[in-house]
């Protein structure tokens, strides 16, 4: 037999608080495996820490998503937001599910195109396209989501100077009930601003306006702001039947739609509150079709949904360095993943549980990363077992924005591996080294010499 660790014992003060009605705080339960296969190993094989992604979960909630709407709605289309994780794994992935690429930037744009994306199934949003951005756009009759003035402007001079007609779309912001409002992109829907734009577009022989385009926000907890909208673009798309007897191809409702984590200091667990994609589908799609939009000339509807549909299919693990006692007496545990792996943590409070069995006994621990930095703070507060050096945690739901957010900092970036359909594990991005660092750096050659 052999001998059981040596557990502290603590005393801690009970909080007789009332219940919630999803029940009093449960032990957190380990969790060992991920589509069957061992973290543990995972970590011995490929190094700690480590980004596992699931392409199963990535399917299976792309094909929920798809499903909400297209029940709906006769013409569907998804755009994957490529800032959200464009590990190259990850976007073709959704490119094998059928949907297109969203973009931001001219990389993000070149990254599509280098995925195998058709040029003309590329959205190109964002207010920092520039020239040689927009010339190769409208050569390659990508849809260029246009942002403001200045840039419709230099998209007609363009097309002038080029001799093609661009295709392009307006983003409209617009006031839902969310405050405070998104208006920094794109054209104001209540000052008149879009229309201004839209007649702008619809006067050019340059142009060919295709869609309405707008994106509200991000981690969007309410429906009824789809709602409202959806409506304001149904009815600029109206307007424009009316007073330019012009159909658009496509309006495009952006992203924005609530992962399943948890927002700081939220009281509910974001598994409970954020709403399903029927919700958000049922909000959008009833407001489409009981706008006067007329049944034979409906628009295409585009999704251009990102944490939603890629958080859950991320995880992180790694390995506790030490515990220590803080001054106050709370517990702390020191993992080897920091902020700068996990730069949602600074919005979520993430869950993030042991990967090998505890006791069931809980401390109030604050959870550091190995940064010599202060601000890095995985869990500022919660109740979590006597993890041991060495012992193993994984955090879940870390698949949106931590693989593009993520720095350079102190530390390497680790690998990011994933598990297919099969339960196969392929590598997806290599470790960085101090090579890979260095590669980008150049020495001026008065410095090449150091003397001692
Ligand atoms: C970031 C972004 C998205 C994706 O947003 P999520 O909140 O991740 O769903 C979609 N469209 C545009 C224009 C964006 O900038």
């Amino acid at each position: 037999m052999t001998k059981l660790a040596f557990e502290r014992p603590i005393i801690q003060r009970i909080n007789a608080g009332l219940p919630s009605k999803y029940g009093l705080p449960r032990h957190i339960e380990p969790l060992s495996h991920i589509e069957g296969v061992s973290i543990r190993e995972l970590l011995s094989r490929y190094g700690s820490p480590l980004f596992i992604l699931s392409e199963s979960t990535i399917r299976r909630t792309y094909r929920d998503a798809h499903r909400a709407f297209s029940t709906r709605y006769p013409n569907v289309q998804f755009a994957w937001s490529y800032k959200t994780n464009y590990l190259n794994a990850v976007c073709r992935t959704f490119h094998q599910e059928g949907s297109w690429a969203e973009v931001v930037s001219g990389f993000e744009y070149d990254k599509a195109i280098a995925n195998g994306v058709p040029p003309e199934y590329i959205l190109f949003n964002g207010p920092d396209k520039t020239r040689d951005d927009l010339q190769k756009a409208i050569k390659n009759q990508s849809f260029i989501h246009i942002d403001h003035f200045d840039e419709l402007y230099e998209i007609i001079a363009l097309t002038k100077e080029l001799n093609q007609k661009a295709r392009v779309a307006i983003r409209v912001n617009m006031d839902t009930g969310i405050y405070p409002q998104w208006d920094r992109f794109g054209f104001n829907y209540e000052n008149g601003e879009a229309w201004d734009a839209l007649n702008r577009i619809m006067a050019s022989t340059q142009l060919e306006l295709v869609g309405l385009h707008t994106h509200i926000g991000t981690y969007m907890m309410s429906t009824e702001a789809y709602k409202t909208a959806a409506a304001k673009l149904a009815a600029l798309a109206v307007g424009l039947e009316r007073k330019h007897k012009h159909h658009i191809r496509y309006i495009d409702i952006g992203g924005g739609f609530a992962s399943r984590n948890t927002l700081r200091g939220a009281y509910y667990p974001g598994t409970d509150t954020a709403p399903s994609f029927d919700d958000f589908a049922e909000a959008i799609t009833s407001a489409l079709m009981s706008s006067e939009l007329k049944p034979e000339t409906l628009p295409m509807l585009i999704l251009e949904t990102g944490r939603a549909l890629i958080d859950d299919a991320g995880y992180l693990t790694g390995t506790v360095l030490a515990n220590k006692r803080l001054a106050d007496g709370r517990r702390a545990t020191i993992i080897d993943a920091g902020v700068n792996l996990l730069f949602t943590s600074f919005w979520y409070d993430h869950d993030i549980r042991p990967v090998e069995a505890t006791s069931e006994q809980t401390e109030d621990t604050t959870i550091y990363g190995p940064l010599c930095m202060n601000i890095d703070v995985i869990r500022g507060s919660i109740l979590f077992p006597l993890l041991k050096k060495g012992d193993h945690f994984v955090i879940k739901r870390v698949g949106a924005y931590n693989n593009t957010q993520w720095l350079q900092f102190i530390t390497l970036r680790p690998k990011v591996v994933m598990i297919d359909t099969q339960g196969q594990v392929h590598v997806v991005r290599k470790e960085e080294k101090l090579e890979t660092i260095n590669a980008q750096e150049v020495v001026p050659v008065h410095l090449d010499k150091i003397e001692w």
